[in-house]
């Protein structure tokens, strides 16, 4: 049996005002085919998978491309074609095959491409023909077009929000797409559409409650798989929301009851599924009152893994007005602010302008004597066992506060981003962070308490504030009962 495997990958924010090119592919992550690495990133848990039955001698693989960029800002056509033209070249060469199998994102925008995977899918369902199986696996922060459901034969989910299922859930795309291409099984593919745009933490109730179910059902043969799209709210897409897919083995009127009856469930969530989020000043006044440290701040906005700068100065710029000390701010991404302070050196006071560069609505540059406690050249973080890069970084201080400038845009993961610049984290009242929860894990040990806090910036967090253009559905919370009186 014969399988090609690919995966272009990213997550558009089409309200951020960066743009994304093959620049930013290559620099994330770019591996040619036969160059990925031995371990699966977000989107290529397929890879590994497949390689593993190649290995067995149970396949014949033929490796794609594989790449990922952080996300970011519209895609320009360009390297969207590039990119596709590129993939499409490799499975033609590679033809006849029985499975195509593709590691996608799923919230992929171009200019001139609303559906960049719809796209994809169709195009290769067009060369391979229609009775060679295709698998895909997403995100859940992912758009589901009726273009890849109807090109597809088994898509598959990561269940988990931080998503730490990745490698399952290749596996599992791999599992059900190789067996339908034996003919064990005959996939049908039922759809829900939610009709709600939420942020879904599954680390807590009632989200946590609800992948078990999931997980439950696929457990005891009730469904072959079932998933949860979550839906990307800053991606200005038709397809935007939340969405329930259930595989059946030929059993697509049981899939179809499944998948309301989960979906309608999953609608009932809405409103209550969010930490609490406290303004700006009360979560300085909170971290600030308690009795120990550190308290950590997560900046849910300001995060660069939902495709907006990080450059947002406005919580700093509060805890300067306060005169707060004893706080670390990880990062401000200027990379000319740090070229600066690597030219000055280590020990240097200089005046500096940093922050607030890419936005008008991120807060106004930050401008200061700072003295130069580090610099440090392609300095990094860990994210459970991947290594981060950060790029060139410097530590500030400006008045009694110490700030972490960076040079390639990442969210926060761990403390040991902090930890490795030499920032003492134990002497910190106060961390503050960048990430909306993938920080979690690594700084509940370590803090005192976490708070959430939001602060309004470039990144659209309120759909009913919006402004998209493309929805023809209604959808909560734009629309109070989308779904008529069935689910009131
Ligand atoms: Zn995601």
């Amino acid at each position: 049996m014969r399988v090609f495997c690919a995966s272009i990958a990213t997550e558009t924010n089409t309200f951020s005002p960066l743009r994304t090119d093959l620049t930013d592919f290559k620099e994330s992550f770019y591996a040619a085919p036969g160059k990925h690495p031995d371990t699966p990133t977000l989107c290529t848990g397929v890879f590994p998978a497949l390689r593993k039955r190649a290995s067995d001698g149970q396949i014949t693989l033929i490796e794609g491309t594989a790449t990922w960029a952080e996300p970011g800002g519209l895609v320009n056509k360009s390297t969207w074609h590039h990119l596709r033209d590129e993939v499409l070249q490799q499975l033609q060469a590679a033809l006849p095959v029985d499975a195509v199998i593709l590691g996608l994102h799923g919230a992929m925008i171009a200019d001139a491409c609303v559906d960049c995977e719809g796209d994809l899918l169709e195009a290769v369902r067009q060369l391979a023909g229609p009775d060679v199986k295709v698998g895909v696996s997403f995100d859940p922060h992912s758009h589901l077009s009726e273009k890849r459901v109807q090109n597809a034969d088994v898509i598959t989910v990561f269940k988990e929000f931080p998503h730490t299922d990745f490698a399952e859930t290749g596996e599992a795309c791999v599992d059900l797409t190789l067996r339908a291409a034996r003919g064990e099984i005959t996939p049908k593919l039922s759809v829900f559409d939610v009709r709600m745009i939420e942020v879904l933490p599954t680390s807590r109730p009632p989200m946590r409650g609800f992948v078990d179910r999931m997980k439950d059902l696929e457990r005891t043969g009730a469904a072959l798989s079932v998933s949860a799209i979550h839906g990307f709210m800053a991606g200005d897409s038709p397809d935007l929301g939340a969405k329930i897919i259930v595989i059946t083995d030929d059993a697509k009127p049981a899939g179809d009851q499944l998948a309301k009856t989960l979906g309608l469930e999953l609608f009932s969530f809405r409103g209550t599924t969010r930490p609490d989020f406290l303004t700006p000043g009360a979560a300085l006044a909170k971290a600030v009152s308690h009795p120990k440290g550190p308290v950590v701040i997560a900046d849910v906005w300001d995060n660069p893994g939902g495709g907006v700068a990080g450059d947002s100065t406005i919580l700093l710029r509060r805890a300067l007005s306060l005169g707060l000390s004893d706080i670390a701010f990880g990062t401000i991404w200027d990379p000319m602010a740090v070229r600066l302070c690597h030219a000055a050196g280590e020990g240097a006071h200089l005046k500096l302008r940093f922050g607030g560069k890419t936005s008008a609505v991120a807060g106004d540059p930050v401008d200061g004597e700072v003295l130069v406690l580090k610099t440090q050249r392609n300095a990094t973080q860990s994210f459970g066992a991947s290594i981060v890069p950060l790029g060139d970084c410097a530590v500030i201080r400006i008045e009694s506060i110490d700030v972490v400038l960076n040079s390639n845009r990442a969210q926060t993961f761990s403390p040991d981003l902090f930890t490795n610049l030499d920032i003492d984290i134990a002497t910190k009242k106060i961390l503050a962070v960048k990430s909306t929860n993938h920080f979690h894990g690594a700084f509940e040990p370590v803090a005192a308490e976490i708070l959430y806090c939001a602060v309004e910036g470039p990144y659209p967090n309120d759909p009913r504030r919006n402004g998209y253009t493309r929805l023809e559905r209604p959808i909560w919370p734009i629309v109070d009962q989308p779904h008529g009186s069935e689910a009131a």
